[in-house]
């Protein structure tokens, strides 16, 4: 029973050292969530990954061609 609590404490241990680094990994302003949610283009309307848009004056656009079209 000794050996079962020593085992799930380092399991919680390994686990909080991996969120931890994970987080870290990420940068403190980012958040993980919103590099994954999916943004339509300003332009085009396609839904690129938070992550891949460009963005210029508060829009999202999938690519440099849309951000310069601005409609
Ligand atoms: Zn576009």
């Amino acid at each position: 029973m000794i050996k079962l609590l020593l085992f799930a404490g380092v399991l919680v241990g390994v686990y909080y050292v991996f969120f931890a680094k994970k987080k870290s990994l990420s940068g403190p302003k980012n958040d993980v969530s919103m590099d994954e949610a999916m943004i339509p283009c300003a332009t085009c309307g396609t839904y690129v990954q938070a992550k891949d848009t460009l963005m210029s004056t508060g829009k999202y656009y999938c690519s440099s061609e849309c951000m310069e079209k601005k409609q």
